[in-house]
């Protein structure tokens, strides 16, 4: 599967940009309407096609990652009240 701005956004994903420089460890989450916006909507958007274009925003190092993370881990979703279902089995 590749990877598309559109794709990442229509399979709610998100992407973030970790820097990797020691004194820096800035992450951010990328704007994947914006990427929409930059690349069109069925640029490739795996990882090397966006490592190049990215730098750190705070620091301006090159040396940076990326997560792709599916719905289910984004930032903002509600936790478990009862913290009892760590561990059991993800149904598919
Ligand atoms: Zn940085």
């Amino acid at each position: 599967m590749v990877w598309t701005p559109q794709r990442l956004i229509d399979e709610r994903m998100t992407v973030r940009v970790y820097c990797h420089n020691a004194k820096c460890h800035h992450h951010a989450a990328i704007d994947l309407t914006l990427l929409r916006d930059k690349l069109g909507p069925d640029a490739p958007a795996m990882k090397d096609d966006l490592l190049r274009r990215l730098k750190c925003g705070r620091c301006g190092s090159k040396d940076v990652g990326l997560i792709y993370s599916p719905a289910t881990l984004r930032e903002g979703w509600p936790e478990n009240p009862n913290g009892n279902a760590y561990g059991k089995a993800k149904g598919r």
